[in-house]
């Protein structure tokens, strides 16, 4: 489980992007970070995985305060999807997918058989492997970036607004995929997005934030839904 405690950010300009945020992130879940645009849901998600160094409070992993860690372990630990699926333009999407499990020593062979398994895992046609980023479609890339931060099988995935620039239809269809994957691999996902229809959607917790980084209500999406 994931454990921030007494968490702030203040940015070098003196903005405050998270302020004194706890919240308690446990493992088989999906944790929805969800409010307005500027309200810190990606400064808390970098803090996480130490791509941005909180200014007070601790992180804690299973326990452990994640600047004990060394960060190339701590990422390896973390899947990380984001907005655009931040593919490798230049490489092909089997590649695209077998990247860390190529840096991780894997051969080459393996790598790229599991990068095959993972295409068929979240729903990608395996002619699909061939093929450079610009010729998928967004949905498509988006189930590539989802395939590549599978690749490690890290108990944690992050994943900062994963489907907010695909369309209805198929955003609906990313989230059952993860839906799908959340309950045959177990892991702890923390998922932000803007959109609290996608936040009841796919949330087993809701952490709503609001304007200055500050925690407004952590709760089961049903109560959510009543209050
Ligand atoms: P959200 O993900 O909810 O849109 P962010 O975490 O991206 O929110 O941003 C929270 C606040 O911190 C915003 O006011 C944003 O402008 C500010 N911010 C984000 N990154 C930086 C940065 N590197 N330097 C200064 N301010 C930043
Ligand atoms: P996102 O949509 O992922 O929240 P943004 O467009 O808010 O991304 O931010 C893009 C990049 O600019 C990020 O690296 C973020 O940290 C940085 N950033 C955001 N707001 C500010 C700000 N006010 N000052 C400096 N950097 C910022």
């Amino acid at each position: 489980m994931i454990a921030i405690e007494e968490v702030s950010k203040r940015y070098a300009d003196g903005t405050v992007a998270v302020d004194r945020l706890s919240l308690q992130i446990p493992n088989h879940s999906i944790t929805v970070l969800v409010g307005p645009s500027g309200c810190g849901k990606t400064t808390t998600l970098r803090m996480i995985n130490r791509m941005v160094e909180p200014s007070s409070g601790t992180i804690r992993v299973n326990g452990e305060d994640i600047l004990r860690r060394p960060v190339n372990a701590l990422r390896r630990s973390m899947g990380y999807v984001i907005q655009n699926a931040g593919l490798f333009q230049h490489r092909t999407i089997l590649d695209n997918i077998a990247t860390v499990p190529r840096l991780l020593g894997w051969s080459k062979q393996r790598a790229r058989a599991r990068a095959a398994e993972l295409m068929e895992r979240v729903g990608l046609d395996p002619g699909m492997a061939r093929r450079y980023p610009y010729q998928l479609s967004g949905g498509q890339q988006q189930r590539v970036g989802v395939a590549r931060a599978l690749a490690s099988d890290p108990p944690i995935l992050l994943m900062d607004e994963p489907f907010s620039a695909v369309d209805p239809v198929v955003r609906r269809g990313l989230q059952e995929e993860l839906l799908r994957i959340q309950s045959e691999l177990g892991k702890a996902i923390v998922f932000v997005t803007h959109d609290m229809d996608e936040a009841i959607t796919i949330g087993d917790r809701i952490a709503v934030m609001r304007t200055g980084g500050k925690l407004a209500q952590f709760a089961a999406p049903d109560e959510i839904l009543s209050s």
